[in-house]
């Protein structure tokens, strides 16, 4: 399927490797222009190369901390008109409530919430004066079922899912939509890094624990950054502007409810 959006132009948040890189190759994949960024300038670089060698768009990269004003600025300014635009951050610690201060708390709000809405509010209405825009907020599974050590992800997302859900409604009309993806356990260094955590916490094998929890999925397996970039390069197409305003989940069928 021609998805057509080959010569579009895309920001892509934190995309140095993990999700926010799988939709990165995809979009270049289908000869969109990607502003991809992330903080340490060599790994960035790296990955810029790597992606370049699928042939496609053009890849610029920003060495920036995207939950900064500055960070923002300096992808904006790399990438001033985007037509996607995929909201990513690295996620917030795993832990126990108790010991989370209100530093810590605005931390994670800022990261996972705030950014992502700073960045729509930057780019949203000039997508809509062009009548094509294709918003995606990668949040988690832990938005439709929360994950107990990650209370922080489990509170800020939900704040973003929220004012998603109203201003996706918004801005249809106009040929822009906003979707959330929701990923459950995906094969990335973070998700491997939280079942250290978990593995620590239980005293169990890191090896053991990370085989149990592959094999617990319905689909017997973790999820690929290259599914996950797949899809949300269909939710960045001309075909999908239909689709807004939704959580959608992509989890190996891993999430237990009938809806
Ligand atoms: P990852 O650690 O593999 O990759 C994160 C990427 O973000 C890296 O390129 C890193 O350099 C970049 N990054 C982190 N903080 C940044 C910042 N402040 N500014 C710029 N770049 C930054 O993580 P991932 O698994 O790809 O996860 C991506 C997001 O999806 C995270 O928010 C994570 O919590 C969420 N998530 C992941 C999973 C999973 O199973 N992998 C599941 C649910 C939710």
């Amino acid at each position: 399927m021609d998805l057509g959006i080959n010569g579009k132009k895309a920001i892509i948040c934190a995309a140095s490797k993990g999700l926010g890189k799988g939709c990165a190759e995809s979009l270049v994949r289908e000869g969109v222009d990607v502003t991809i960024c992330a903080r340490t300038p060599e790994t960035l670089e790296a990955t810029a190369e790597e992606i370049r060698a699928f042939g496609g768009g053009a890849v610029t990269t920003v060495a920036c901390d995207i939950t900064t004003p500055e960070g923002r600025a300096a992808v904006l300014e790399a990438c001033p008109e985007p037509d996607i635009l995929v909201n990513n951050a690295g996620g917030p610690p795993p832990g126990d409530f108790r010991d989370w201060d209100r530093d810590i708390w605005i931390a994670a709000v800022d990261a996972n919430m705030l950014t992502p809405i700073f960045l729509i509010k930057d780019v949203v209405d000039g997508m809509m004066d062009r009548k094509f825009g294709r918003i995606v907020n990668i949040t988690s599974s832990a938005v439709k079922a929360p994950i107990e050590i990650l209370g922080l992800s489990n509170g800020a997302r939900a704040g973003l899912t929220g004012f998603i859900a109203g201003l996706s409604r918004k801005t249809v009309a106009a040929n822009v939509t906003i979707n959330n993806l929701l990923p459950g356990p995906f094969d990335t260094e973070r998700m491997h890094a939280n079942i250290k955590v978990a593995a620590d916490k239980a005293g169990a094998d890191l090896e053991e624990m990370t085989k149990k929890k592959a094999a617990s999925n319905p689909a017997g397996r973790f999820g690929t950054p290259h599914e996950f970039g797949e899809y949300c390069a269909f939710l960045c197409s001309e075909q999908a502007g239909y689709v807004t305003g939704q959580n959608l989940l992509m989890d190996g069928g891993n999430y237990p409810g009938t809806f």
